[in-house]
């Protein structure tokens, strides 16, 4: 559902990713490790079209994203064909990147409504669901900052899913919490993976998390991927000595 085929991207002079290959398949639970800098957010930004490409092709659903088909030949793509192809995707930030002037149900109801044209009602009900599935649906006529951080980033949660993406990204969702905060997102988050239709691409540190719910685990190194595998495989028998240290040093 996602490939990266010998994608380049260039901040000035820094390669930040180099010729990169990888592609997840419906419905699996793929993490991206690595140490800071490789470029695991870089990764989830070209997806949301938050970023460009220097070189290479990436496809969302066998859709090229940043290059429309025509006449045979690719050229680069217009702003319907983005907000087409973001469509597909929801994205779960580090730091909740939530609407602070809109309320709980506001932040859930707006997309829906504007993007997808769905009635006010539905649009209420399907916040309503995603807010039970998160534990929050008592908070729906709060503001975020009345809430907690692992709160907010539930929010962020369901608001993603209301746009009923194919695909989910996690960057660091956990990362700017309190340690006491992140295992109710954990959880929500671990729920999820448990949809056997959902997609998902997430970028974590936490080790112990990843092991548990991915189908397979990618370890970046210097805008590669240094070495791919199962969960069981990369933290239990890796190959690369660069995974060695890498686990070494953060389990
Ligand atoms: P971390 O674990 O710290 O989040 P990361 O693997 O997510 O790291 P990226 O955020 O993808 O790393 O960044 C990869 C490289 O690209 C880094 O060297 C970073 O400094 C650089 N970079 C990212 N965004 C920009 C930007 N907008 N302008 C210039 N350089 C950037
Ligand atoms: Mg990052």
């Amino acid at each position: 559902i996602i490939e990266f085929e010998n994608v380049v991207k260039r901040f000035g002079p820094v390669t930040v990713l180099d010729r990169l290959n990888f592609s997840v398949q419906p419905g699996e639970k793929v993490t991206i490790i690595g140490p800071s800098g490789s470029g695991k957010s870089t990764v989830l930004r070209i997806l949301m079209t938050l970023e460009t490409i220097d070189d290479g092709i990436v496809r969302v659903e066998g859709e090229p994203l940043w290059h429309e088909e025509s006449g045979g030949e690719l050229k680069p793509a217009g702003e319907a064909h983005l907000r087409h192809m973001r469509e597909k995707l929801g994205m779960v930030f580090q730091n909740f990147n939530l609407f602070p002037h809109m309320t709980v149900r506001r932040n859930l109801t707006e997309a829906p409504r504007t993007v997808l044209g769905l009635p006010k009602a539905e649009a209420n009900d399907r916040a309503e669901e995603l807010l039970d599935m998160v534990g929050l649906v008592d908070q729906a006529d709060k503001f975020p900052g009345q809430l907690s951080g692992g709160q907010q980033q539930r929010v962020g949660i369901a608001r993603a899913l209301a746009m009923r993406p194919k695909v989910m990204l996690f960057d660091e969702p956990t990362s700017a919490l309190d340690p006491e905060l992140v295992g109710d997102v954990l959880n929500v988050i671990r729920q999820l993976a448990e949809e056997h239709d959902l997609t998902m691409l997430l970028v974590t540190h936490e080790m112990r998390f990843a092991r548990e719910i991915s189908d397979r685990i990618l370890f970046f190194d210097g805008g590669t991927i240094c070495e791919e595998g199962t969960p069981a495989t990369i933290f239990g028998e890796p190959k690369q000595e660069r995974t060695r240290e890498f686990l070494k040093a953060v389990l």
